[in-house]
């Protein structure tokens, strides 16, 4: 098991943008909202503090999942930002401030997904090789692999070096944390598409993801 400090994030002003529903709406989003994202973006840098928890296992010695069925070796991956953003905009919230509360709402969730990517990367380059390809990430939740899934992760990693905990709903506390798992194999699923789901042609596919 290795525990990551003080990872380093790149949130990306895109995938904020649609977050907050604007990506498909409006090609420019306007100086104030942008002015609005990026006062958002200095503060999460703040109150955040990406850290993360990651493990790889052999696929026979996990409980047997079809969410597990392309895999030979399975990374099992926990990341958090930390609580205290989320704190701060509940904070933003009481006083009335919401809609400063709903753009450092998103920031923090793409400060999440931006730690996730940083880890996923790093597994990657740690595990995969000849043979032994990288699918893209999944997580409790998603497709075939249910929300009870997190009880996995949370059994063979152990959230707590990060400070992070599972509730009975299955819910991570600190909220603004991602959970996800990599199949390795020689033909992993789901695909580790060089493009976004969003910009693919494949509507069929069953692996998209919105
Ligand atoms: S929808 Fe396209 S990008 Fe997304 S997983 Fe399928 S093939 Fe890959």
């Amino acid at each position: 098991m290795t525990v990551v400090e003080a990872i380093e994030v790149e949130p990306q002003e895109d995938e904020i943008l649609r977050l907050l529903r604007r990506g498909k709406t409006r090609k420019d989003p306007g100086a104030w909202t942008l002015g609005l994202i990026r006062q958002a973006l200095d503060d999460a840098r703040v109150l955040s503090r990406a850290r993360g928890v990651y493990g790889f296992f052999d696929s026979d010695r996990l409980p047997n999942h079809p969410a597990f069925e392309s895999a030979i070796r399975v990374g099992l991956c926990i990341c958090t930002i930390g609580p205290d953003l989320e704190d701060r905009v509940a904070e933003l919230m009481r006083e009335g401030e919401l809609v400063r509360g709903v753009v450092l709402d998103a920031v923090g969730s793409e400060m999440t997904e931006a730690a996730a990517r940083v880890l996923d990367d790093r597994m990657e380059a740690e595990e995969g090789g000849e043979g032994l390809r990288a699918s893209a990430r999944f997580s409790p939740g998603y497709a075939e692999w249910e929300l009870e899934g997190q009880r996995l992760l949370f059994d063979v990693l152990d959230g707590g070096r990060i400070d992070v905990g599972l509730s009975d709903s299955m819910m991570m506390k600190p909220r603004k944390s991602v959970s996800f798992g990599i199949n390795f194999g020689p033909n992993p699923k789901p695909p580790r598409c060089a493009t976004l789901c969003s910009r693919c042609d494949m509507e069929d596919c069953r692996y998209r993801r919105e």
